[in-house]
């Protein structure tokens, strides 16, 4: 694949055989360009002895240290020696014990951990009597001598991860034997640009970083390599975003006095300059002779399903079809009575009673009884409807379309590129593809993941919107949990309705199906620093609680979780959203998308099993109407716990964007990209999203640059062959279709 033969050579033909099975056993590589890309963790001078005061116990560690202490004898209970060496300096020691059965090894080991010798040593963090040790560890002494030149002693040791069946140093061995002969290499970072940004060539930076000069020399061999991974990573999204705008697709455009302008005549409020600015966007967009995709960021309750839904009627007065793909079955069904709400006699075509100029709106899920789900394909497949609204369902291959103009997928994070691919492969000639997320993403994490998409973004909430506020309530006060109750009776008291939304569905059979099938799970760690002795507060449990609590009585409560059959849940939502529930006891079922403007409290049980932008997300089901909202976070993580800082956080601010960038702070960074990007995640080695914002926005610049004058970088054989190295076979596949 690559246009470097050597870099695909197998590594027992560069090094020994023992040592490259051990390569490929602890860290699953196989060729010698996987093992030059498996860069030093970080790098030690000679004297930077490891400060041993803060080893983890339990794990394999590698330290540099100098033995200070030793003391060999025959061991008294079983035949054989003992070694106990101890390393460090005077205020912190660690103790190395050596077992051997045979005298000439235990002599030999004696006369080569001399006091004042230096060396790594590695091996598993234990405890013996109250002070940490390693018994029979690894070592690989470093030998300083009188004539040591400075030179040496500048060199930086490179420390890679290891496991206990390979040692950092074994690694720094194969590495240097495979950079000692490296025969030149093709760049893929264009020589101007790696002028401008005065960065090395990447055979020397190869070089550099498993076998470094100074610790300066690694550090730029290491920026250089990050630059790589963000200037890769940009040049592959801009190309695929080229090769599509070099694709023919059907332009969409309105006819006068159709659908979208009978729709806007009746809309009930009018709409907000984003949604307007949005949407004369999309409209361009779709007028073009080319597949737009765009991605359509807003705060939770920004309107975006507006925007989304006048997208579709362009499209279906232009003669095509158009279809919403959801990621849940409650929220598909809510689009689907939603939509079919607004569009009123207009989405009634061929019924009693429908518009003429009007069109038909049907709903495919999982769980529909076949007869129903016979009629929505044949609704779809014949042209009937314009606008079908469904879950992965939709995806199936016996779903076909008569015409399908317009993809537009909501609530993105929860699916995978792939599965969009998937929906566009429907239309005969590429569809028109409309993107929209709720969680607001830092710019440099759009950029990575979204990198092909252009962007919109709704940044105003309509006006007239009532604030949210948001308290953490500490379980261990009963008195304020009671308080909480209390102010759910009087919302309701006020006309108002209540969510209280649990964790867990309880009964434990299997996990919330929705969340299985499709959640990419709160990624924040949930959970971290909570005791979690009792499992998270159950729906079937928080239903009994509330029956019970005084405040409540009288109240109409139900419950609501995927576990439910379909047409019960369909059936809670109707009456909830009629007035006939009070409370809501919910799971994140109702986390996105959810809209029941007259719901002004929300109650989270064992809050801090959630995410932080779960929080968000969640939250954005009240206060969607115009009386205020409150949002109110239970929980017993004790304060200074990351749980209760996550929770501190969300109550802070309910500014989405702000509270993107606290969550990813506080995440990590597989976590940043998501379940669908494990491919990416991978091969971003140094590049840290949001560490390295200026890196990422440099790389894009040059990267459009380039891709501007070569939209598909015909002559930039090397980068090509980085991109394809870098987003896999599939990503090709997917770039030559593309
Ligand atoms: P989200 O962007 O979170 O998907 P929705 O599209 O669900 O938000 O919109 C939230 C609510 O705001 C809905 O009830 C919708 O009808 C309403 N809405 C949308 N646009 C406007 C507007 N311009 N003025 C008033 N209400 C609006
Ligand atoms: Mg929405």
């Amino acid at each position: 694949m690559s246009t470097a033969p050597e870099l695909d050579v197998p590594l027992d033909r560069r090094i020994g055989k023992k040592t490259a099975a051990a390569v490929a056993k602890t860290l699953g590589l196989h060729t010698v360009g996987e093992l030059l890309r498996h860069y030093p963790r970080r790098y030690l001078l000679r004297g930077d002895l490891t400060d041993l005061s803060r080893l983890p116990v339990g794990e394999h560690v590698t330290v540099l240290a100098r033995v200070v202490q030793v003391t060999g004898r025959a061991m008294v209970s079983r035949p054989g020696w003992i070694l106990q060496v101890q390393v460090g300096d005077v205020q912190r020691t660690l103790s190395l014990t050596f077992f051997d059965r045979a005298r000439p090894v235990h002599q030999g080991r004696e006369a080569a951990l001399t006091v004042g010798t230096t060396g790594l040593f590695s091996g598993r963090v234990g405890v013996y009597r109250g002070s940490m040790q390693l018994v029979n560890p690894m070592y690989h002494l470093i030998r300083d001598g009188e004539d040591d030149t400075d030179a040496v002693l500048e060199q930086p040791i490179p420390i890679y991860p290891a496991g206990a069946g390979l040692q950092s140093w074994q690694i720094a061995n194969a590495t240097r034997t495979l950079v000692d002969g490296l025969a030149p290499l093709p760049e893929p970072v264009p020589d101007g640009i790696r002028a401008a940004q005065g960065l090395m060539p990447l055979h020397a930076a190869l070089v550099a970083v498993h076998a470094p000069k100074t610790m300066a020399e690694a550090q730029q061999a290491r920026h250089r390599l990050r630059y790589e991974e963000a200037f890769v990573l940009q040049a592959a999204l801009l190309r695929r975003r080229a090769a599509r705008q070099q694709q023919a697709a059907t332009p969409r455009v309105p006819r006068a006095g159709g659908l979208l302008a009978a729709f806007d005549e009746r809309l009930p409020f009018t709409l907000t300059d984003g949604q307007r600015a949005v949407g004369a966007q999309v409209a361009s967009d779709l007028a073009a002779a080319h597949p737009m995709h765009r991605l359509l960021q807003g705060e939770v309750g920004s309107g975006k399903t507006v925007v989304a839904l006048r997208a579709m009627l362009t499209v279906v007065d232009a003669g095509a079809q158009a279809a919403l793909l959801a990621p849940t079955e409650v929220l598909a069904t809510q689009h689907h009575r939603s939509i079919s709400a607004m569009l009123g006699d207009l989405g009634e075509a061929g019924l009693l009673g429908g518009s003429q100029i009007g069109t038909r709106v049907t709903l495919l899920t999982g769980s529909q009884p076949a007869a129903v789900r016979r009629k929505a394909l044949l609704e779809a497949a014949s042209g009937e409807a314009g606008i079908a609204i469904g879950t992965h369902a939709l995806l199936q291959e016996n779903v076909q379309f008569a015409e399908l103009g317009l993809v537009v997928v909501d609530e993105q994070h929860r699916f995978g590129v792939e599965q969009r691919d998937l929906l566009r492969a429907k239309g005969s000639v590429p569809p028109h593809v409309l993107v929209m997320t709720a969680t607001p993403i830092p710019r440099t994490v759009a950029m990575t993941v979204f990198g092909d998409l252009e962007t919109s973004t709704l940044t105003e909430l309509p006006a007239g919107r009532a604030p949210i506020t948001t308290h953490v309530v500490t379980a261990e006060n009963p008195r304020w949990v009671e308080r909480a109750w209390e102010r759910v009776a009087e919302e309701v008291a006020a006309g108002h309705q209540a969510f209280v939304v649990c964790p867990r569905i309880g009964d434990d059979g299997p996990a919330e199906p929705e969340q299985v099938e499709w959640a990419d799970g709160p990624g924040d760690g949930p959970g971290a620093g909570v005791d979690d002795k009792r499992p998270p507060m159950a729906v079937v449990d928080a239903l009994e609680l509330l029956q019970s609590v005084p405040a409540l009585a009288g109240l109409r409560i139900e419950v609501l979780h995927g576990r439910l059959p379909a047409d019960v849940r369909d059936d809670v939502m109707r009456r909830f959203v009629a007035g006939a529930i009070d409370v809501l006891v919910a799971t994140t079922v109702i986390e996105v998308g959810v809209d029941v403007p007259n719901a002004t409290v929300m109650v989270v049980l064992d809050a801090d099993r959630f995410g932080i932008s779960q929080l968000h997300q969640l939250r954005g089901r009240i206060g969607r109407g115009d009386a205020a909202g409150l949002a109110l976070l239970v929980t017993e993580a004790a304060p200074g716990t990351p749980a209760r800082e996550r929770l501190a956080a969300v109550a802070a601010t309910t500014d989405g964007f702000e509270l993107a960038r606290v969550d990813l702070e506080l995440r990590k960074e597989g976590d940043v990209l998501g379940a669908a990007q494990s491919g990416l995640r991978s091969s971003l080695r140094l590049l840290r999203v949001l560490r390295d914002e200026s890196i990422i926005e440099q790389a894009r610049a040059d990267a459009a640059s380039l891709v501007d004058a070569d939209p598909l970088l015909d002559s930039h054989p090397a980068l090509v062959a980085a991109i394809a190295v870098l987003v896999g076979d599939e990503g090709e596949q997917f770039l030559e279709r593309g």
